[in-house]
């Protein structure tokens, strides 16, 4: 695998490291909220958070933060673990979940009403956001901040019990309203909320705030170094504060932002990827298009190219765009590399070659991959009828085209010269067949004369072909940036054609031996591998990637 680029995340960790910080260790966390499978921008943190670990002898969590109940689901608790796995990385018995701490976080907030240091607030959300202005000037002290101890004691306590409704009351941190930094002015700790939580049922009535909840994680898990995305840069003072009030040695993780994933042509978050499901505009979480790593599965990315893609891009502090071409490059650079080679035509023209006798047949040799060779030969079936791809074939082609024409001779792959001698044509003058004749001499290079074509192109033959139907890709958007446009929703970029089906495929006998998710490389054509909706009768493939990127809008 190819080395990790540095980046100014281990500039940090070797400061503390340098400075002999936290017992010089190294432990990150990658922390999903259940509420979504995962994308290719999780993928990247999972690279980010693992491979630090990796670099530097330590370990990883994983912690699904589930603190809020209204969106999560056990469906995408267990669809992340097979995602991180997949993905080649392990956790091992460090697996946690920010509700296992609700005990503990509430205990925090108690301890915190009792230190003078939060209060229940009984106004709602619109005036406590009301009142903390804007940063140019202090915001508005609550009047219920002054309350006494006792008085926010019992009414946590109440709420806690389920005696006030959604939105009657919050617990708010008492720190600064008038801080220029806004998440410091008496940020929101808990709220009442009266939802079944996917593991603690309903136990509880309040549940704490992200900020509340992520930092004091980090800390009881003894994490050291925090990685999180570039939005979260103003809350580490908030961050920070909470933790100071937890510490009892040196021990304290850090926070490092670090700029998200952006990719063109998609959109990458949680809840449009669940709009687009919910909505019928794709066929699931794993469909093929979808950025999910779910879909890369599927769609036949390989978890070494989204390691080297991750890798690839880096980590900065400047948010922009990745062009997805970046990581259709990594697939097919891995591809390349481990693909078994196979013959298929995917929309086929029948070529019958007329000196070739009926009844025979031949076994012709293959080289299953060229760029390794211990992955040997294969055996392919020759006979009279072969089917090539229509777009092998010019009926009145250019000087230039080096494909089959009328009087024309190409090579068939792996196997003998055919020249076109005659154009079967139907009552409205469709193409259906071609009549060839073939050079019996001309077996695997040679030819009888010392001739040369300089076309060659790919085949099945007939009667050996598995057919199959194939699905051919395109962008789920047809705008480098859906998100970017003010007043036009996302989805109006939608592509109408994303998706191709084609039903009338010849492939390779060879691929009789697929599996779910094998990868191909159909010569001369692309990158394919099988899709689990493949039946006996009818396998189904799909276009990881052409074979070069010929995409132009
Ligand atoms: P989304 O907005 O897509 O729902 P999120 O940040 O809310 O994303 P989380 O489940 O909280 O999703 O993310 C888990 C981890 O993955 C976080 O540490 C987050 O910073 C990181 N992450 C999420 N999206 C990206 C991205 N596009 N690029 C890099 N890291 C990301
Ligand atoms: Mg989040
Ligand atoms: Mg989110």
């Amino acid at each position: 695998e190819a080395p990790k680029k540095a980046n100014f995340i281990h500039a940090q960790i070797d400061a503390d490291l340098a400075a002999g910080k936290n017992d010089k260790r190294v432990h990150t966390r990658f922390p999903p909220e259940p509420n979504g499978y995962l994308h290719i921008g999780h993928a990247k943190s999972i690279c980010l958070n693992f491979g630090l670990a990796q670099k530097y002898g330590g370990k990883t969590n994983l912690r699904f933060d589930d603190t809020n109940p209204s969106k999560e689901e056990t469906e995408y608790v267990e669809s992340i673990m097979a995602d991180v796995r997949w993905l080649g990385f392990d956790w091992e018995d460090r697996l946690y979940y920010a509700s296992d701490n609700f005990p503990k976080l509430h205990a925090f907030a108690v301890q915190l009403i009792e230190e003078g240091k939060a209060y229940v607030d009984d106004q709602n959300a619109e005036t406590i956001s009301e009142q903390k202005g804007t940063p140019q000037k202090p915001g508005i002290e609550s009047p219920f901040r002054n309350r006494s101890v006792q008085t926010n004691l019992d009414l946590f306590e109440r709420m806690t019990m389920g005696e006030f409704e959604e939105g009657e009351k919050v617990v708010r941190a008492k720190i600064d309203m008038a801080s220029p930094n806004m998440h410091m002015r008496d940020p929101i700790i808990y709220r009442i909320m009266k939802a079944e939580h996917h593991r603690t049922g309903n136990k509880w009535c309040v549940y704490p705030m992200y900020d509340f909840a992520h930092g004091q994680c980090d800390y009881w898990e003894g994490i050291t170094h925090s990685i999180c995305t570039l939005e979260f840069e103003v809350h580490r003072p908030l961050y920070d504060w909470f933790i100071t009030q937890l510490m009892d040695s040196d021990y304290r993780p850090r926070q490092i932002e670090f700029s998200r994933l952006n990719l063109t042509y998609t959109v990458m978050s949680k809840r449009k990827l669940l709009e687009l499901v919910k909505d019928g505009h794709v066929n699931g979480w794993d469909d093929p298009r979808m950025p999910t790593i779910s879909g890369l599965r599927r769609r036949g990315y390989t978890p070494e190219s989204i390691r080297n893609f991750s890798d690839k891009i880096g980590v900065t502090k400047v948010d922009g765009m990745t062009d997805v071409s970046v990581l259709e490059f990594s697939v097919r650079e891995h591809l390349n590399k481990i693909a078994q080679r196979v013959m298929g035509v995917i929309d086929p023209l029948k070529v019958v070659i007329t000196n070739y006798p009926e009844d025979k047949e031949e076994i012709l040799s293959a080289v299953n991959n060229p760029e390794d060779e211990s992955m040997g030969r294969r055996d392919v079936p020759f006979s009279r009828e072969v089917y090539i791809e229509q777009s092998d074939f010019m009926e009145d082609p250019p000087r230039k085209f080096f494909r089959l024409g009328p009087g024309r001779e190409v090579r068939l792959r792996y196997g003998y010269l055919i020249k076109c001698n005659e154009v079967v044509k139907d009552e409205n003058g469709k193409i259906v067949e071609l009549h060839c004749t073939y050079d019996p001499e001309s077996k695997g290079g040679k030819s009888s004369d010392g001739r040369k074509v300089k076309g060659v192109v790919h085949w099945v033959s007939a009667k050996h072909a598995v057919k199959a139907e194939v699905r051919l890709y395109d962008r789920l958007f047809n705008n480098e940036d859906p998100n970017g446009h003010k007043d036009v929703d996302f989805k109006e970029f939608m592509n109408p054609e994303s998706l191709k089906v084609l039903d009338n495929c010849y492939l390779e006998p060879f691929v009789k031996t697929a599996k779910a998710l094998d990868h191909f490389q159909f010569e001369r054509t692309g990158y394919f591998n099988l899709d689990p909706d493949s039946t006996p009768e009818l396998p189904v493939f799909n276009r990881t990637v052409p074979l070069r990127d010929s995409w132009t809008k």
